[in-house]
């Protein structure tokens, strides 16, 4: 008789380790919420709820403004909830109400000059962990970023993300329009190359595409 086979191995001392997909998601937490908490507690001592920071981090961006049902969508709130943080922000004198620029009837949400300043601020208040991800290196920052690209595609795939103005899902996007390039895409709204590093996830002039195009920029994103 073969003793050998009679021998059980012993236990892996990482045998209890959870598996990569759960450590990488709670390292997205974990960097999530200490960002959140930093944010938080500066807006905190403005008297500044979380719904309320968010909208003043959406609105920084977009000079034109916004409507209300474009920040609930943005935000994965209700109307109610949405309205009710506008309401509070516009007696504080951080956002007015003005003209849709599209629609003359529409009431776009802007920031004042003072919710200006304060956005600025809640984003300096994390400005740590741009400095932590700038001493990275080059290579690994540029890794970083396609690999938190490709989760985000995943996930708006499987629509478990709310829509982004990112380049992938603009209809401005060219995907692999100069292939083997070091900037195969292209934008067609300023007519220029764009290189994956150039990618945008939150762009001013992003224009919805068709679904069915996102999706399959997202897909085709992977192999490029
Ligand atoms: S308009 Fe903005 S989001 Fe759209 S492709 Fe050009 S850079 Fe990207």
């Amino acid at each position: 008789m073969n003793t050998a086979s009679m021998e059980t191995n012993p236990p892996s001392p990482w045998q209890d380790t959870p598996a990569k997909s759960e450590r990488i998601v709670c390292a997205i937490t974990r960097i999530a919420s200490v960002l959140r908490s930093g944010a938080w507690q500066f807006a905190t001592t403005e008297g500044l709820n979380p719904t309320q920071v968010d909208i003043l981090e959406a609105l920084r961006s977009r000079k034109d403004g916004v409507r209300l049902s474009w920040i609930a969508q943005y935000l994965g709130v209700t109307a109610a909830s949405a309205s009710d943080s506008i309401t509070s922000l516009t007696a504080k004198g951080l956002i007015e109400k003005g003209r849709d620029s599209a629609d003359g009837r529409a009431v776009a949400l802007r920031l004042t000059g003072s919710g200006h300043d304060l956005a600025a601020r809640i984003s300096n208040s994390v400005s740590f962990a741009h400095d932590a991800v700038s001493e990275l290196p080059p290579s690994t920052q540029e890794a970083l970023f396609e690999s938190l690209l490709a989760l985000i595609g995943k996930l708006q795939q499987s629509e478990r993300f709310p829509e982004i103005r990112a380049c992938v899902t603009c209809k401005y996007f060219a995907i692999n329009r100069h292939p083997g390039t070091e900037a195969p895409h292209h934008c067609t709204l300023v007519n220029a190359p764009l290189s994956v590093s150039l990618l945008r996830l939150d762009c001013p002039e992003h224009d919805p595409a068709q679904t069915a195009v996102a999706v399959q920029n997202w897909q085709e994103l992977e192999s490029v």
